[in-house]
């Protein structure tokens, strides 16, 4: 009847641990683990059914032979669980071919012991009833001892490893939980088995009876690749960024594959390995570079050419404390900016240039402004720049009340000086001319060629009387000053038209003034300066 029920658990074991195997490797390329619980449930299901057939027999002999083959279960799944419990530390973990090899040497030996057994009987020394239904057990040997003391060494190593990497803190990760449950209840009826030397039948599988329902659950219920985290290490050791760990001497404790490929391509009389290296050494003691640790702060440094090397790096020198809050060294994360370090010093290279064609073409544009506002010939203003300044001039009058005296000058008989003499001695006459009424003009004082042999001089501030006066000297001064040109001695004379804003005048009214004055001055004999009418103070 014991028998029977055992029999009946251990078949129930036999048929869950299969249904996780068979999900396991159903999804055997979503993740390592399901690899590993598909060889863990084949092994269980072999070790339970083996188990389970071996209670029935009352011959030691296939007792023995059927306990011995259980071996190729029980193998499989101490080394899967070992592999499993590496996939739930580290999501990245991959079974490497060598790792392989090292897990199947003995398992092999075992077998072969198991095999070899009727002849040495070192595995299984006999085979013995039990007060349990009269079944038989296995009496070990010390090959048994030692094939187990492997198992054991193996899984304590594997739950060293799960169990250190809870406590760095990815406990939130239920992987670990599935480790733990598919372990703890076997191991437990394993040990006892154990205890009781084979008194009693082996009921290791009945602690699967109790931990496969749990796997199978988890494993359709939750997504194994989230049940696992990333291994610190493997970011550590992927990670782009140059991460380099010093002690709190300077020293350096650790550095990573990117790190190492860096300084390496930076200062190629590198030492092979840095560990140990201080930070002069691992710069190069040439280099001047100061790195700022401070225990508190976090500082980012920009070092270029980096031991001659044409690299420019970012350097970020974290502080890392223990729990207490000591000091116990940096952490410093390098970065290659050379390109970037390019990239900046042509973007400003051509900001540079940008920045300077902009001002030739500002100084162009002013040049170009300024040509439109004079003239040619005399380098006076022209018209156009005339008449802004008459406007800008005519409301400062206006606003301020101040007098403002316009006078237009123009040369007498200058068509005969071009008839006489050529149109070359005619603008000297004028270049000449300009100059003349430029040297006697005062600040805020303008004069402008208003066209041909005309020329406008605006006198804010003047009163009638006053720009009469200056004019009239202006006069004298033209005329006792001749010119020589090619041997000529060229006398000119010019009359001019006086007038000065009263009131409401516009630009165009006053110059209209000024030429009616003008054309008196003409008419009355040239060579004279005549106010306008309307300038002229009340009779
Ligand atoms: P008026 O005393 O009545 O002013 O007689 P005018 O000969 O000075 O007056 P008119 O208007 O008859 O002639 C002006 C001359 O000025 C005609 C033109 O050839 C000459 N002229 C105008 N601009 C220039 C110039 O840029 N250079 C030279 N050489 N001559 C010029
Ligand atoms: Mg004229
Ligand atoms: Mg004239």
């Amino acid at each position: 009847m014991a028998t029977y029920v055992l029999t009946l658990l251990f078949l129930t074991a036999a048929g869950i641990a299969a249904a996780v195997s068979v999900t396991g490797w159903r999804r055997r390329h979503q993740a390592p683990g399901y690899g590993a619980m598909a060889v863990l449930g084949a092994g269980i299901t072999q070790w339970a059914v083996v188990d389970a057939a071996s209670m029935q027999f009352r011959d030691p002999g296939i007792v023995l032979a059927l306990l011995g083959s259980a071996f190729i279960g029980v193998c499989a799944v101490v080394a899967s669980w070992h592999c499993f419990s590496y996939t739930t530390i580290d999501r990245g973990w991959r079974l490497t071919r060598r790792h392989l090899t090292w897990l199947a040497i003995e398992p092999a030996l075992c077998l072969l012991a198991v095999a070899t057994n009727p002849w040495h009987h070192q595995f299984f020394a006999g085979a013995e009833p039990t007060g349990f239904d009269g079944a038989y057990v296995a009496i070990f040997g010390p090959l048994f001892w030692l094939h187990t003391t492997y198992c054991y060494v193996l899984l304590g190593i594997a739950l060293t490893r799960v169990i250190r990497g809870w406590a760095r803190g990815a406990s939130r990760y239920r992987g670990y939980l599935i480790a733990v449950i598919i372990s703890m209840p076997s191991a437990i009826f394993n040990a006892i088995g154990l205890s009781l030397h084979g008194k009693l039948i082996d009921l290791t599988v009945l602690g699967f009876a109790v931990s496969t329902p749990i796997m199978y659950v988890m494993m359709t219920r939750f997504s194994l690749p989230g049940l696992a985290p990333v291994a610190h290490e493997r970011v550590f050791q992927k990670i782009g960024d140059a991460v380099v760990v010093v002690d709190a001497g300077g020293r350096v404790l650790n550095l990573n594959p990117a790190a190492d490929r860096l300084l390496h391509s930076l200062l190629p009389e590198a030492p092979s390995s840095y560990v140990g290296a201080t930070l002069r050494v691992l710069f190069g003691a040439e280099t001047g570079i100061k790195l700022v640790l401070d225990a508190d702060v976090d500082v980012d440094h920009t070092i270029q050419n980096v031991a001659g090397s044409g690299h420019d790096l970012e350097v970020r020198v974290s502080a890392l404390q223990d729990r207490a809050g000591r000091s116990i060294g940096w952490a410093l994360v390098a970065r290659d900016i050379t390109e970037r370090s390019r990239q900046r010093r042509e973007l400003e290279r051509v900001n540079n240039q940008l920045r300077e064609q902009l001002h030739t073409i500002e100084l162009l544009r002013a040049d170009l402004a300024e040509q439109a506002v004079r003239d040619h010939l005399t380098g006076l203003h022209n018209r156009r720049y005339l008449m802004n300044a008459l406007a800008a001039a005519v409301q400062h009058a206006s606003n301020a009340g101040t007098p403002l005296a316009l006078a237009l000058v123009d040369l007498d008989h200058f068509k005969r000086v071009n008839d006489e003499y050529g149109h070359a001695a005619g603008d000297a006459v004028l270049v000449e001319l300009a100059r003349t009424l430029s040297r006697a003009l005062g600040d805020g004082e303008v004069v402008a060629r208003h066209g041909g042999e005309e020329f406008v001089l605006l006198l804010p501030g003047a009163t009638p009387a006053e720009a009469v006066a200056r004019l009239d000297a202006l006069r004298q001064t033209v005329r006792d000053n001749a010119l020589i040109f090619g041997g000529a001695t060229i006398v000119t004379t010019f009359s001019a038209g006086v007038t000065v804003y009263t009131g409401p005048e516009s630009p165009a009214t006053l110059l209209q003034a000024a030429d009616d004055a003008l054309y008196a001055a003409k008419q009355g004999g040239r060579d004279r300066v005549v106010l306008a009418a309307a300038a002229l103070p009340a009779a």
